[in-house]
């Protein structure tokens, strides 16, 4: 890419988005997708952009349709504001849930996006290959994103080929991390940067990422905000 390409004309700060957070911070000007989930939906007081899911490790046979009923309300309820997306969910290798059953929730919670026309924050642990078979299956057209993503980059490029976006976090700030050298092969369009569940600024998240793609970070918040616009409409 051409290094003009790569600066800003326009002299503002840059504004972060942090695209999947379990932090509540507000009030310093970042833009924050929150999650949330079910069992937290009953507070009176919800993010000012959040997601809302049942992730894989969380899945209480149990509680599920209740969980799925409290998912569709609080859809409803806020779809024209405050939720961007349906999330997190997806399939994990390591929960204790068998593999069945993840796939009905996941499916379940799909359907509810389609329903809502939201797109996905998908959790995906050793189950790239899966997340792709129930896009195919369910939602072909539907904007997904992988996030906390720290796989190959042939897991990146088929991922993103069947429009499945891809969020980074801490892991690119590792030096072992795969996903540092993924990062870097990417177009600026097919991907966002989060903090999920860790301490670390999501300064820092940008600082590390713009060094990989060889941009300034201004840039790169440029890009990002883009790719929000585009994903989430606002
Ligand atoms: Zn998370």
């Amino acid at each position: 890419m051409l290094q003009e390409e790569h600066s800003l004309s326009e002299d503002k700060p840059p504004s972060y988005i942090d695209l999947h957070t379990h932090s509540f911070m507000t009030g310093d000007g970042v833009l924050r997708v929150q999650n949330i989930f079910p069992d937290v939906s009953g507070e009176s007081s919800l993010p000012e952009h959040f997601s809302i899911g049942i992730h894989p490790k969380n899945i209480d046979p149990e509680y599920m349709e209740r969980d799925l009923a409290i998912m569709d309300r609080v859809l409803a309820e806020n779809r024209s504001r405050g939720v961007v997306a349906v999330g997190e969910c997806g399939l994990d290798k390591f929960s204790l849930v068998d593999s069945a059953t993840q796939e009905q929730v996941f499916a379940a919670q799909i359907h509810l996006a389609l329903k809502y026309e939201l797109p996905m924050v998908i959790h995906s642990v050793r189950s790239w290959q899966e997340i792709i078979r129930m896009k195919k299956l369910h939602a072909r057209k539907q904007t997904w994103i992988v996030h906390g993503f720290r796989s190959s980059i042939e897991a990146a490029e088929s991922l993103i080929r069947h429009n499945i976006l891809l969020s980074f976090g801490e892991a690119i700030t590792e030096e072992q991390s795969k996903a540092r050298a993924v990062i870097g092969e990417l177009d600026y369009d097919s991907f966002f940067l989060e903090t999920d569940e860790s301490t670390m600024p999501i300064e820092s998240i940008y600082k590390s990422a713009a060094h990989l793609c060889g941009c300034e970070v201004e840039y790169l918040c440029e890009r990002i905000r883009g790719n929000f616009e585009r994903v989430f409409g606002s």
